[in-house]
């Protein structure tokens, strides 16, 4: 008989956003008349921007037309769209070559598919609480992980450590669902660690457009990097693209091991495993990279930093301790009166109509800690806020 990936069997359920949809739809058959403010969910709720639908508008004129019309995509993304994007690296004082970036259909996808480089002996230090796909994707290959538990004493932080070696090191910055930024100190002490090690960072960049103070973007911001990272970037959080789907890679010629060029073997395993993102998809996309188009998704950002401002004004009224908000679209807090995660999710849920995500969702150590996020509208944010004030104030 075939034999099958049996690793699936060491998967946990993923029973952290099932759960909340089975609790809260208990709670609206019970209770039909209340409405729930939802700050659970990571998805965007304001529209794509003008600027992208005009775009991606044309780009649908231009395939009904012989002479416009466009077929198989190359690979590894429309050449004009790596360079702009290699160019907004560079406007930042980045240096990136053309054909050091790769067009993806997300960063969900590539972060999964991009596990092809590694053997599976490799293993995966992940620092938790962390996005839950991280430790799934390696469960799946068979891979050994290094849970590195981060806590509010380092701000969620962590440093490296010679006992807690590992080949493939997730950073995620700002943080899902902390919301927690690395300095370029702190950062740099993972730069150096790995490339003494010869390991290789996954630096997940998906809420890069979220930060506000003076605080890396990119891992490539930081000398050494080329030689121990890959980035992994997402239009989705930062122009509205979760359902549109558009994202980017960055793999530098530097990045070699054991004479193996990883950008080289990712040009082979993009024109082997894919046919490109679509045509019209890139267009849209090279869309937010315009003047106008940048100036469009910045007035989204700053909406749902002013739902960030309202909560973060909340849990201050009330002096909840909490991290995040200001560089990244969650907010991470403390539960108050020394509740579980879960018990929280069921005490908002029932004295406030509040769906929020459970810390403990995110790995052990979030335990005891809520994450908001700030992507929900202006409206039910308000109300939460309000809510939040009269249920723990003194
Ligand atoms: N990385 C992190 C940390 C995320 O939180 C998410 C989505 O929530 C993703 C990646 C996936 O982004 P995409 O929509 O590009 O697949």
């Amino acid at each position: 008989m075939i034999k099958l990936n049996t690793n699936y069997n060491n998967l946990k359920d993923s029973y952290l956003f099932y759960n909340i949809a089975q609790k809260t739809k208990a709670y609206l058959q019970e209770n039909p008349d209340k409405k729930l403010l939802r700050l659970g969910i990571g998805d965007v709720s304001l529209p794509l921007c003008t600027e992208v639908i005009q775009a991606l508008h044309e780009a649908v004129e231009d395939q009904s037309v012989k002479e416009r019309f466009h077929g198989y995509m190359p690979e590894c993304g429309d050449p004009t769209l790596r360079e702009i994007i290699a160019n907004d690296y560079a406007k930042r004082q980045v240096p990136i070559e053309k054909d050091e970036v790769f067009v993806s259909s997300g960063a969900s996808d590539e972060l999964g598919d991009i596990l092809d480089l590694f053997d599976k002996s490799a293993s995966a230090l992940v620092i938790e609480p962390a996005y839950p796909a991280y430790v799934d994707a390696n469960i799946m290959a068979g891979r050994k992980i290094v849970h590195v538990a981060s806590n509010d004493e380092n701000g969620f932080l962590p440093v490296p450590s010679e006992d807690q070696l590992a080949d493939i090191l997730y950073i995620c910055s700002p943080n899902n669902p902390t919301g927690a930024v690395f300095s370029r100190e702190k950062l740099q002490q993972w730069v150096d660690f790995a490339n003494q090690n010869g390991s290789i960072i996954l630096f997940d960049a998906a809420y890069e457009a979220f930060i506000e103070e003076d605080l890396p973007h990119s891992i490539f911001e930081l000398p050494g990097a080329k030689t121990c990272a890959i980035e992994i970037c997402s239009l989705s959080k930062t122009a509205g693209f979760t359902g549109t789907r558009l994202g980017y890679t960055v793999i530098p010629k530097a990045l070699h091991r054991g004479g193996m060029h990883l950008n080289e073997m990712w040009v082979r395993n993009r024109t082997t495993k894919t046919n490109g993102v679509s045509y019209i998809i890139q267009r849209g996309a090279a869309a937010v990279f315009t003047k106008e188009g940048k100036a469009q998704i910045q007035k989204n950002i700053s909406i749902y930093k002013e739902n960030a401002k309202i909560l973060m004004q909340a849990l201050d009224a009330v002096g909840i301790w909490y991290t995040g908000g200001k560089n990244a679209p969650y907010i991470w807090f403390k539960c108050p009166q020394g509740m579980g995660s879960w018990e929280l999710f069921d005490y908002l849920l029932t004295n406030a109509q509040i769906v929020g995500t459970p810390g403990e969702g995110f790995g052990a150590c979030g335990e005891g800690y809520f994450r908001f996020s700030t992507f929900g509208s202006r409206e039910d944010t308000k109300k939460a806020a309000e809510r939040i004030v009269s249920l723990f104030a003194k």
